[in-house]
């Protein structure tokens, strides 16, 4: 679905990102592994028109992406969540969902005059797919809750649910793990497999906790200094030598 091909991205003298290539399969979870610094979140923000690549190339489908802005890659759905979530903070978790798809009639002033009757059938059907949004992460007994009052593993998941308000079809995921408890990490995780199983999502997921890749993911791609190591299961990435050797050098 997704070929990177020999892809360098430096930030002055420093290679970031060294001549990567690797293909994600379509349907698939792909792990994206590696000890800090190793370029992941740089790759991730290229692949998703968040920074512009110094050379190489990135294809979608056959099609030529490469340094395509971020809005232009999200309605051919392909998506980026952050480590940090960027909810509205004083919005309710309905209202933050509503919110995301960017072609309602009720944002362009000629329709607010002419259509009132269309913006309110838009939102009636944008408030029910928020909702059957928010029971599927299980967190609709929180959908009144203004999002600033959640937890952060809450808000990895509302960021989940960002994407299904928009036809998705690979998403990429930075650290949806990071100091979210257990329960709401696994939580999170079957949320990750129901959407890849159900609705048919593709998802690459940086990750440091080993036992959430190991559940989800296959393959696994592990980079150290920009450039791609080793790609396997994850049993076959910790057994490889210079997976080995990348890790126990930093
Ligand atoms: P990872 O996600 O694998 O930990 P990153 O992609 O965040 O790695 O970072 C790779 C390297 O690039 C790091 O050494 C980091 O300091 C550097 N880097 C990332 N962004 C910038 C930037 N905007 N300017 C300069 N250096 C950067």
């Amino acid at each position: 679905m997704i070929v990177v091909d020999d892809l360098h991205k430096h930030f002055g003298g420093f290679h970031a990102v060294d001549g990567a290539s690797l293909t994600i399969q379509e349907g698939s979870i792909t792990g994206l592994i590696g000890p800090n610094g190793a370029g992941k979140t740089t790759l991730f923000n290229v692949i998703a028109g968040v920074l512009p690549p110094t050379s190489g190339k990135v294809t979608m489908a056959g099609e030529d992406i490469t340094g395509l802005p971020p809005h232009t890659l999200f309605s051919k759905g392909l998506l980026r969540t952050f480590q940090i979530a960027h909810e509205f903070s004083s919005m309710t978790l309905r209202e933050n969902l509503m919110m995301v798809p960017g072609n309602q009639s009720g944002e362009k002033l000629w329709n607010t005059w002419f259509g009132r009757k269309r913006i309110a059938d838009e939102e009636r059907a944008l408030a029910a797919k928020a909702d059957e949004v928010l029971e599927f992460l299980t967190i609709d007994h929180i959908s009144d809750e203004r999002a600033g009052n959640i937890s952060g593993g809450q808000k990895k998941l509302l960021e989940l649910g960002r994407t299904m308000m928009v036809d998705a079809k690979i998403v990429f995921l930075d650290e949806v793990g990071a100091g979210v408890n257990r329960t709401l990490l696994n939580t999170i995780g079957d949320a990750i497999i129901r959407l890849n199983k159900e609705r048919g999502y593709t998802f690459v997921v940086i990750e440091h906790d080993m036992d959430f890749i190991g559940r989800l993911c296959d393959p696994v791609i592990c980079m150290a200094e920009g450039r791609v190591l080793a790609e396997g299961t994850l049993d076959e990435i910790k057994a490889n030598e210079h997976v080995i050797e990348a890790y126990l050098g930093t």
